[in-house]
C-alpha cells in the first residue's frame, strides 16, 4: 500500500492537473499500459487475500474510471501491433486476467462486456478439465476462516505439528506442510480434493458449499467456449500453473496448455504469462522455441517499443490499490514516480499444480 505521503503527493499532482498533462503527453502515447487482474470475490476472498482478489464493486469502479477518463481499451494483440507501428492512441490501456477463474466468467466478464471493453485471459488448463477448487487456495482460505485459533492435534489431516492459525505465516506453514505431503505421496488431483474435504470437516468449514459456489475454480470447457464466442482472447499460462526449471518439463507445460486450449477453443495462442510472475533467463529461449512471441510478467511498468517482448511489465491492480494509485498508473504518473515496490507479487502462490 502507498504511504500517506505518497498518496498526498499523488493527490496534489492530480489536483494540479499533472495527471491530465502526462496522460495526454507524447511520452504516454508511446507507451502501452497492460492491466493485470486475478479474481473477483464470489464471497469474501478479497478479505482473505486482497492482493489476489478484488471486490466486484471495486472492479466495476475501475471500469467506470477508464470510461470517464477516456482511456481507449484495446485488444492485447492490436495494442502491441500499434505500439510497434507508432500508431497507439493517447492513453492506451489493455486489460488482462490471469488464470481464467469461474468468477471471471460470472462477474468480471459481464461487467467488461457492458462497457464494451476487450479482454485477454491467460488460461491455465489443468483445473479447467478437473472441475474442483484449486487445492492450495482452498486449503489456505479454509485455514483463514479459522484464523485466531491454535489447533494442537492435526493428525486427522496427517499433520504432525500444531496448527497455529493466528498469523498469515502460521497458516502458510500449514498449507506448505499439506502441499509437501501431497507432493511426497504424489497425490492425484482427486486425492488432493479428498484431502481438502477432510480438512474442511476437521476445521468445521463447509467445504461442500464452497464447492457449490465454485470458489477457487476455473472456467470449465463450456464456460470457456462461451466467453470465446463473446470475443474473449485466450492465451497461454501453462497447463499446471508452474514453470519447471527443467527444459523438457517447461516446454511440456506450454505444449499441454496450448493443446488443451486448441481442443477447447480452436486457437493456437502465441502469447504467454508467467505463472506467479516468476521468470528465469533461460525461459525466454524455451518460449521462443515454442513459438511464443510475447510474454507478460508481474513487474510494474509501461510497455514501450524497446521492451523485450518476452518480458512485458504490467500494472497489477487489486483490492489493496486506491482509485488514486490506479489513476496515477493510467495517466503514466505512477510509472514516472516508479512506485514499483507496491507491485510485489510475493503473495501469489507459485505452485498451483495438480
Ligand atoms: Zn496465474
Amino acid at each position: 500500500m502507498l504511504s500517506h505521503i505518497k498518496l498526498a503527493a499523488l493527490r496534489m499532482l492530480k489536483g494540479a492537473g499533472i495527471f491530465e498533462l502526462v496522460a495526454d503527453s507524447r511520452w504516454r502515447q508511446q507507451r502501452l499500459l497492460i492491466l493485470c487482474y486475478h479474481g473477483t470475490s464470489l464471497a469474501d476472498e478479497h478479505l482473505w487475500r486482497p492482493g489476489l482478489y478484488m471486490d466486484p464493486t471495486t472492479f466495476g469502479q475501475r471500469l467506470e474510471i477508464l470510461k470517464r477518463g477516456r482511456y481507449p481499451v484495446l485488444p492485447l494483440v492490436e495494442g502491441l501491433q500499434r505500439l510497434q507501428h507508432g500508431t497507439l492512441p493517447s492513453r492506451s490501456v489493455v486489460i488482462t486476467f490471469d488464470d481464467g477463474t469461474y468468477d471471471f466468467y460470472k462477474q468480471a466478464f459481464p461487467r467488461l462486456k457492458s462497457y464494451g471493453f476487450p479482454v485477454t485471459v491467460y488460461q491455465t488448463t489443468y483445473y479447467t478439465d478437473f472441475e474442483r477448487p484449486v487445492f492450495n487456495l482452498i486449503a489456505s482460505y479454509m485455514l483463514w476462516k479459522r484464523r485466531g485459533t491454535v489447533i494442537q492435534d492435526g493428525s486427522e489431516v496427517g499433520l504432525t505439528e500444531p496448527l497455529d492459525l493466528r498469523t498469515e505465516a502460521g497458516r502458510h506453514r500449514v498449507v506448505r506442510s499439506l502441499m509437501d505431503r501431497a507432493e511426497r505421496e504424489n497425490l492425484s488431483g482427486k486425492r488432493k480434493d479428498e484431502l481438502a474435504l477432510r480438512l474442511g470437516r476437521f476445521l468445521r468449514v463447509d467445504y461442500e458449499s464452497i464447492v457449490a459456489m465454485r470458489m477457487f475454480q476455473l472456467m470449465n470447457a463450456r464456460e470457456l467456449q462461451e466467453v470465446v464466442r463473446d470475443e474473449v482472447d485466450i492465451q497461454l499460462h501453462t497447463h499446471r500453473h508452474r514453470t519447471p526449471e527443467n527444459e523438457e518439463l517447461f516446454r511440456r507445460e506450454i505444449r499441454d496448455n496450448r493443446q488443451r486450449l486448441g481442443a477447447l477453443v480452436a486457437s493456437a495462442p502465441q502469447h504467454f504469462c508467467y505463472p506467479g510472475g516468476v521468470y528465469k533467463p533461460q525461459f525466454l529461449r524455451w518460449l521462443r522455441q515454442e513459438q511464443v512471441v510475447y510474454a507478460s510478467t508481474c513487474d510494474a511498468g509501461l510497455v514501450t517499443c524497446r521492451t523485450e517482448p518476452l518480458l512485458m511489465p504490467r500494472f497489477i491492480d487489486n483490492e489493496n490499490r486506491t482509485a488514486l494509485a490506479f489513476e496515477s498508473w493510467l495517466s503514466g504518473v505512477g510509472d514516472l514516480l516508479a512506485f514499483r515496490s507496491a507491485a510485489s507479487q510475493k503473495y501469489i502462490p507459485h505452485d498451483r499444480d495438480n
